[in-house]
């Protein structure tokens, strides 16, 4: 098979490896898109905590493949076509048994503590396939638009404690893919507006063509939100948010921030007299995407429109170049 090998800060390969053999209870899936994200430039970078010094690793969790090969008594065939939620939680810690394998003890997650998805295959371990974490796709899903209902699934997991409703106002800061997912995701729930800030004139324009009420550069922002999501790793955007936030209004903190500016001043006061629920989610679970994956499949969000470029895995590095530019929405490998 062949793979993307990160083995360094900035020091990324496409080389050739093993095939894995599935042993019992495991899978081999074969890849037919994975995304790339900020989470993999930063791994790129050399920036994640997963990858300290001296990993050698395959990133890669938007993934969507073929069951190319199931070991014995595994839950799944050879031929299955399934997309595959990459965090695996330990199975057996408090968050894990309340369904938060995303807040696991011990995370493990394809393409961050394991080998993933940019690559030809990947094996999902026994632990992978018996969670449940490969569901099924129907024939003819357009795998790259698939890939995309992992970031979707972190997406609708932000939103859950912001109970969109229908009389809502909803402000979303960081018009880049993930802000355009939270628009595609608010609309779904019908609010009375959606507004989208944003410094790029370009994102600007790709939020009004997606459906945004109002998009609007961070320096005309006015008015007040029931629910404002932060979408950009932006202290000041989340300074921003709570007073931006009306009265009784949800706040959810979906970007994270860089560990050496996640320091940020607010006024406290604006949660203690608005009486607003702040909340940060990170990541997603199982259900999450089986969530995401209905949306996507019904069509009810259309992830496929917000891939802008497709790539083969010989060209991953092209791929990188291309998300890091921030020209691109979302880069997808086909490899
Ligand atoms: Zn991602
Ligand atoms: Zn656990």
């Amino acid at each position: 098979m062949e793979a993307l090998v990160y083995r360094g800060p900035g020091a990324l390969a496409v080389e050739e490896r093993p095939t894995p053999v599935p042993g019992p209870g495991e899978a081999l899936v074969r890849v037919e898109a994975c995304g790339i994200c900020g989470t993999d430039l930063r791994i790129a970078s050399g920036a994640h905590r997963a990858y300290p010094d001296g990993t050698v690793r395959v990133p890669g969790h938007e993934i969507a493949g073929v069951v190319e090969a199931a070991g014995a008594r595994a839950r799944v065939s050879e031929g299955d076509r399934v997309f595959v939620a990459p965090n695996v939680g330990c199975g057996r810690c408090d968050q894990c048994r309340a369904g938060r394998v995303n807040l696991c003890r011990t995370p493990q997650a394809l393409g961050i503590t394991r080998d993933g998805a940019l690559a030809t295959h990947v094996l999902a371990g026994a632990d992978v396939v018996e969670q449940g974490n490969l569901l099924p796709l129907p024939n003819g899903a357009d795998p790259a638009a698939v890939a995309v209902a992992e970031p979707l699934a972190c997406v609708l997991r932000g939103q859950r404690p912001c109970r969109i409703a229908e009389g809502d106002d909803v402000l979303i800061v960081g018009a880049g893919p993930v802000g355009l997912l939270h628009l595609l995701a608010a609309r779904t729930r019908a609010p009375h507006s959606i507004v989208v800030t944003e410094p790029s004139p370009d994102r600007r324009r790709q939020a009004a063509e997606r459906g945004a009420d109002r998009a609007v550069a961070p320096e005309e922002l006015d008015g007040t939100f029931d629910v404002v999501i932060v979408a950009a790793p932006s202290g000041q955007a989340q300074v921003v948010a709570l007073e931006r936030a009306a009265p009784g209004g949800r706040v959810n903190f979906f970007a994270g921030l860089p560990r050496d500016r996640s320091r940020v001043e607010v006024d406290t006061n604006l949660i203690h007299y608005k009486e607003l629920l702040v909340t940060g989610t990170t990541a997603c679970t199982i259900e999450d995407c089986r969530e995401a994956l209905d949306l996507v499949l019904s069509g009810a969000v259309d992830t496929g429109a917000l891939v802008t470029e497709r790539r083969p895995l010989s060209d991953a590095l092209g791929a990188f170049e291309a998300a890091r530019s921030g020209e691109q929405l979302k880069v997808v490998i086909e490899p």
